[in-house]
């Protein structure tokens, strides 16, 4: 049974009643470009071939009722009652994006939605941003919004997830994962600039060159990540604020050392070199891959992993040891991907080597007494839309 399947009989199972369709939408890995997206920058991800399912009905009232095989009960509650950090848990991700729309200005009305989320969940690979989306897809059908029907659509789209996650889960998020799971094309990367929520198509066909991306769950739990994503945010705004720019994206690559001297405390520079060499690190990322020179990526990932460890300081020592044995293993390049404090590493490696630096990647984690990581190798898949 496909996952779309799945997600109809649950419907089927719970409601008694069959789904109008099923609606999915994609996790995502990001190449390069981290901590960037609040900062108005660039990023680079790629949509997983793992995906969300919503089967979908829309009803005559306001009312939600909402299960997922991922998750407890049946939630029941009424549109008129979602805000801000209402409900609370996982039905937030749903129930906050028909609060958005209206929000936005859309007519939408009540709905029964069954969800089976394959993307792994709080693995920093956005089940999140999935599961929004994938909601939002089916309430554009349904509703007959008509937003998936055009690129400035799903870009309305996509800042209305933000805002239910934002608002309603009351979880900070930058833009990054909505922007990929609704616009990133099959066989491409989606080069993002969060300043204007633009976007370019870069190609990135791993198959082709007879390379792959690993990617590696680490599974490591670490306490205190919200605080700390609210703590680099908040430095970097702060930085901005002292530099007098609306954005760390307004600070210059070539005026970085100008700028550095401008900051008071070693803290805000070591911020603020980051953000600013990971932007531009992108820029190269995207030539790299235009010009299909792929030891060059793997050089900037590599980079950009640094950066992250020894001045954005959100690595761990899982991360770094998946990106350490991936690379010794014979990787291209390897760096931690997402917020930071655990989730996943990837690595960029020739097809034939796959399995070796996955093994190679296990034993270090073994040798160190963490738990075993989940590995899989992705390809670039396509975003959000209708499936049965
Ligand atoms: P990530 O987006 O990296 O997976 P987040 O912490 O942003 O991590 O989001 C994970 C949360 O999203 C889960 O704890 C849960 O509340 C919600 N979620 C995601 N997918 C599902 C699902 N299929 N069913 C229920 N809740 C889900
Ligand atoms: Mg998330």
């Amino acid at each position: 049974m496909t996952a779309a399947d799945a997600a109809a009989r649950l419907f089927r199972d719970t409601f008694g009643d069959e789904p109008q369709g099923v609606w999915s939408a994609p996790g995502r890995v990001n190449l390069i470009g981290e901590h960037t997206d609040y900062n108005g920058g660039l990023c680079l991800p790629i949509a997983l071939p793992h995906r969300t399912y919503a089967a979908l009905r829309r009803r005559d009232d306001r009312h939600l009722r909402i299960v997922s095989a991922q998750g407890d009960a049946v939630v029941e509650l009424d549109l008129s009652d979602v805000g801000a950090g209402s409900p609370d848990g996982w039905a937030a991700y749903v129930a906050g994006v028909p609060w958005a729309l209206e929000r936005a200005g859309h007519p939408v009305g009540g709905f029964d939605v069954a969800i089976d989320g394959r993307v792994p969940l709080g693995a920093g690979l956005s089940s999140s941003a999935a599961l929004e989306c994938a909601v939002a897809a089916a309430l554009s059908d349904v509703f007959g919004l008509g937003l998936l029907d055009s690129a400035s659509g799903r870009v309305a789209l996509a800042a209305v997830c933000v805002e239910a996650e934002n608002t309603v889960a009351q979880a900070p998020t930058g833009g990054m994962d909505q922007s990929a799971s609704l616009l990133a094309e099959q066989g491409h990367a989606l080069l993002l600039d969060c300043r204007d929520f633009s976007t370019e198509q870069v190609p990135f066909d791993l198959d082709q060159h007879g390379l792959a991306l690993l990617v590696v769950d680490t599974r490591a739990v670490h306490e205190l990540v919200d605080g700390q994503y609210a703590e680099r945010r908040d430095s970097c705004e702060q930085a901005a604020r002292e530099l007098g720019v609306n954005t760390l994206r307004d600070v210059d690559a070539d005026g970085l050392d100008t700028a550095l001297g401008q900051l008071s405390s070693d803290l805000l520079r070591k911020r603020t070199k980051h953000v600013v060499t990971e932007i531009a690190r992108v820029e190269e990322a995207r030539e790299a891959l235009r010009g299909e020179d792929f030891d060059r990526l793997g050089a900037l990932f590599l980079a950009s992993h640094d950066s992250m460890r020894d001045d954005f300081e959100i690595s761990v020592e899982e991360l770094d040891t998946a990106v350490t044995s991936a690379t010794e293993a014979g990787a291209l390049g390897a760096r931690m991907t997402g917020g930071g404090f655990g989730g996943s590493a990837i690595a960029l490696v020739r097809r034939d080597d796959a399995a070796t630096v996955q093994a190679a990647v296990e034993k270090a984690f073994a040798d160190k007494g963490f738990r075993s990581p989940e590995c899989f190798v992705v390809s670039a898949a396509g975003p959000a839309g209708r499936d049965l």
